[in-house]
């Protein structure tokens, strides 16, 4: 898996638990875009365990992050507009934001889901 762009420190858990089990086609979607935009994409959370993902998100044990399939990006402004405008034609499904507070809280969580019988897709949440 070609993970040039992104760290395998921005990759893993952040729980401590060293976890990372991204899934290869989302990568793909992720590099592509990546590739596209041509600016650095500075992810502040991609892979989680189940107990990490169940601490930190509404998504409990199973949420897109617990199965590769969601990173968070640090992103605002033109950039995050731009992010946002493509991300349909790269494969992204779900796209979350927390755009206000200061600008180093201020992300974009992109994932590839298809709809399932506690998820609907394609959607566009706001976090709090
Ligand atoms: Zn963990």
């Amino acid at each position: 898996m070609n993970i040039d762009y992104f760290s395998q420190i921005e990759l893993q858990c952040h729980c401590g638990c060293g976890e990372s089990n991204m899934n290869a086609d989302f990568m793909q979607k992720l590099i592509a875009l990546r590739q596209h935009l041509d600016f650095p994409l500075c992810l502040t959370s991609a892979y989680r365990c189940a107990k990490h993902n169940q601490a930190v998100s509404t998504s409990g044990g199973t949420g897109p992050h617990t199965t590769g399939r969601a990173v968070d990006i640090l992103i605002h402004g033109e950039k995050a507009f731009m992010l946002i405008t493509v991300a349909k034609q790269f494969g992204f499904t779900g796209i979350g934001l927390k755009q206000h507070g200061s600008h180093v809280q201020r992300y974009v969580h992109l994932d590839d889901l298809t709809t399932m019988a506690t998820i609907t897709r394609p959607m566009v949440w706001t976090y709090a």
